[in-house]
C-alpha cells in the first residue's frame, strides 16, 4: 500500500511552490508593503495594557462586535452594508473561493496582479482564468468582455490599486466588469489609504459587488485583519464558512484601540504618500531606471538587469521584491515598498551603486 504524500496529496498541490517569504533579519525591509512606522510610545504602552488585561483563557467574541463598530466608523461604511472579518484579507479570498466552488466554476482575475488570487483558486480546486492587462497595465475591456462571456466566472477579483503594478484601473472600466459579470466581483482595496479612490460609494448600485480592505498596508500587518464590505445577502452566506473564532482576542482588542486613535494611521499614510512622490522622482532621475506611477505604498520600476540589481541590493543589506520572471510584462521589473525617508535614502544610494556601469 502506497501511503506516501505522492499518493495522498492532490497533484496540483504537490506541483505548486510554497509562497516564499525571504529571511529579512538585519535588512532594510522594503519588500512587503508594510508601513515602516511603529506605534508611538504612549500608544504602544496602552497596547501592552490591553494585552495584559485581555482574557486569554476565553474564546474571543465570535462576532467581534466592538471592533466592527470601530471599523465601520474608521472606514465610513454606510449602515445599510455589512462587514465580514478575516484573519487577513487572504482568509476572505479563501472563504469567497470556497463558497462559489461548484463543479467547473471559474475564478477570474487580471495579470499581472496579486498572486494569491491564482494560488487560492488552486488550493480550493477552482478553475483560474487570468486576463492580461494592457501594456499600460490598464484593464483590457474587450479581452475581459470576451473572457467573461466564455468562462462565466463565478468570482472575479480586481485589485484597486493593483499589486504589483501600483496603478488604479479606470473606475468606469471596473464598473463595466461588474455589469458584465454573471457572478460576484470583489474589488480589493488593500492600498486604499494611499489611493484616495474607492468603489465603496458604488456598492449600493450593484447587487454583485463587494469591496475588500485590510489593515495590513495601513500599519497593522502583524495583527492580521481584513474586512469584506457588502450586502447582508452575500455576507450572511459567506459567514457560514468562517471558522468560529478567526479573529483572536489580541487582534480584536488592539485593532479597536488603535483605530480609536483615528488619525494616527491616516497621518502615517499621508507621510508615506509624500515619500512615494519623492522616491518616484529620485528613481525617474536615475539613468537606466523606469519607474511606473503608483497610487499605492510601493513603486514598480524597470532596470536593465533586474536579477543582478536585486542581488547587488541584497548584498548591501536592502531587501526589495524581484518580480521579474513572475510575468512576461514584468521582465526586468523590481518592486520597492516606500519606507521611512532614511530607509529610502539608503535604498537609493545602494541602488546607484548596484546599477550596471554606463559604458
Ligand atoms: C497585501 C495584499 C493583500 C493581503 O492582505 P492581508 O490582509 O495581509 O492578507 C490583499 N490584496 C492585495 C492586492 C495585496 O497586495
Amino acid at each position: 500500500m502506497d501511503k506516501s504524500p505522492a499518493s495522498v496529496i492532490r497533484d496540483e498541490i504537490r506541483s505548486i511552490a510554497a509562497y516564499h517569504v525571504p529571511d529579512s533579519i538585519g535588512m532594510v525591509k522594503l519588500d512587503a508593503m508594510e508601513n515602516p512606522y511603529r506605534l508611538p510610545g504612549d500608544l504602544a504602552q496602552q497596547v501592552g495594557r490591553i494585552a495584559s488585561q485581555a482574557s486569554l483563557n476565553r474564546y474571543p467574541d465570535p462576532a467581534a462586535r466592538a471592533l466592527k463598530t470601530r471599523l465601520r466608523q474608521a472606514m465610513k461604511v454606510p449602515d445599510a452594508l455589512d462587514i465580514l472579518l478575516g484573519n487577513g484579507s487572504d482568509e476572505l479570498i479563501q472563504m469567497l473561493a470556497l463558497a462559489v466552488n461548484k463543479p467547473g466554476a471559474v475564478l477570474l482575475s487580471v495579470e499581472p496582479s496579486f498572486v494569491m488570487f491564482r494560488m487560492i483558486a488552486t488550493f480550493v480546486g477552482l478553475r483560474y482564468v487570468g486576463v492580461p492587462l494592457t501594456t499600460e497595465f490598464g484593464l483590457d475591456l474587450p479581452a475581459l468582455q470576451q473572457a467573461i462571456r466564455v468562462h462565466q466566472p463565478a468570482l472575479t477579483f480586481l485589485a484597486y490599486p493593483n499589486n504589483p503594478t501600483g496603478n488604479l484601473f479606470d473606475a468606469a472600466a471596473v464598473e463595466r466588469v461588474v455589469e458584465l459579470s454573471p457572478g460576484l466581483v470583489v474589488v480589493d482595496e488593500a492600498y486604499h489609504a494611499f489611493a484616495g479612490r474607492s468603489l465603496l460609494p458604488r456598492l449600493a448600485h450593484y447587487p454583485n459587488l463587494l469591496v475588500m480592505r485590510t489593515l495590513s498596508k495601513l500599519g497593522l500587518a502583524g495583527l492580521r485583519l481584513g474586512l469584506l464590505i457588502g450586502g447582508a445577502e452575500w455576507l450572511t452566506e459567506l459567514d457560514k464558512l468562517r471558522l468560529p473564532y478567526n479573529i483572536n482576542v489580541l487582534t480584536q482588542g488592539v485593532a479597536e484601540y488603535v483605530l480609536a486613535r483615528g488619525d494616527l494611521l491616516e497621518t502615517q499614510a499621508a507621510a508615506i504618500r509624500d515619500e512615494r512622490a519623492r522616491l518616484y522622482g529620485r528613481l525617474a532621475a536615475l539613468h537606466g531606471i523606469l519607474p511606473f506611477p503608483s497610487d499605492a505604498n510601493f513603486v514598480l520600476f524597470r532596470v536593465t538587469s533586474a536579477n543582478s540589481v536585486f542581488l547587488a541590493l541584497k548584498a548591501r543589506g536592502i531587501l526589495i521584491k524581484n518580480v521579474s520572471g513572475s510575468h512576461p510584462m514584468l521582465t526586468d521589473c523590481l518592486r520597492v515598498t516606500v519606507g521611512t525617508p532614511e530607509e529610502n535614502d539608503k535604498f537609493l544610494e545602494a541602488l546607484r551603486e548596484s546599477l550596471p556601469r554606463a559604458a
